[in-house]
């Protein structure tokens, strides 16, 4: 089955849902082998759904585990007393153990996976970016233009440097939301691709010398400096995204 690029688009989401017939899925997959652009969208697609449902997997796990101990307590409680009386002591200690055991819970995630969350929040912000073609709320190549810009709208000052003599071109910068606060994202391109770069202080950061990863189809490389936490994510080979981010530390 030939399938040009709308009607990939159009049964992306079903394909991604694994809800198509094996004739309209072999098309799609042939298409995205020849067609870079749906493969790209695909790609991101994949990205987004994945970053949500980890969100949402880890917001609601103290939930979940709040639940199976309020059903443990409904099960254990005395079956053959007499007078319908409250048996509030072992109710009590339950929901202050649930209390602790979530928030024991979550200090452990907290600590154990902290980058892996703000990860996740950075492609799903870039991917939102991408996929809303919302990239840039204030376009410039013009340093002079979007540092001000930034800085009016967030409580802190952004480092942004146009490396444009590095062959990587300052394209804007726009608001993003991560790590629960708003951040700077300041938007360069290399080539055909774009590099976000999520910019926004931590007190608690040591400077940190910078740590790569590559998750659903994008590199990323992190680190801390005076202050301020970096997140660049691109598309991008690693190579590439590393000489940039080193290009952009040095320039600051
Ligand atoms: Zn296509």
């Amino acid at each position: 089955m030939d399938m040009d690029c709308r009607q990939t688009r159009n049964y992306m989401h079903a394909h991604l849902d694994r809800e198509l017939d094996p004739v309209t899925a072999a098309g799609i997959e042939a298409h995205m082998r020849t067609c870079a652009a749906c493969a790209q969208a695909y790609a991101t697609q994949t990205a987004l759904r994945s970053a949500v449902k980890k969100q949402a997997a880890y917001y609601t796990a103290p939930d979940a585990l709040a639940a199976r101990i309020r059903a443990k307590v409904d099960t254990a409680g005395p079956a053959k007393k007499t007078a319908p009386r409250w048996n509030w002591f072992p109710l009590a200690a339950a929901v202050a153990a649930t209390a602790v055991i979530t928030w024991t819970a979550s200090v452990q995630v907290e600590q154990g996976s902290r980058d892996e969350r703000i990860g996740e929040q950075v492609i799903a912000g870039h991917a939102r970016a991408i996929l809303t073609t919302h990239l840039t709320e204030v376009a410039s190549s013009d340093q002079h233009t979007v540092k001000p810009w930034l800085s009016s709208k967030l409580d802190f000052s952004p480092p942004v440097t146009d490396l444009t003599t590095a062959g990587f071109p300052l394209a804007g910068g726009r608001l993003d939301y991560v790590d629960s606060r708003p951040v700077a994202a300041l938007v360069y391109r290399h080539r055909q691709h774009v590099i976000d770069l999520f910019v926004w202080p931590d007190a608690k950061a040591a400077r940190s010398s910078m740590q790569a990863s590559a998750k659903q189809g994008f590199n990323m490389l992190h680190w801390s400096d005076a202050g301020m936490t970096f997140w660049a994510i691109s598309d991008v080979n690693a190579e590439d995204l590393k000489t940039f981010a080193e290009t952009y530390a040095s320039a600051k």
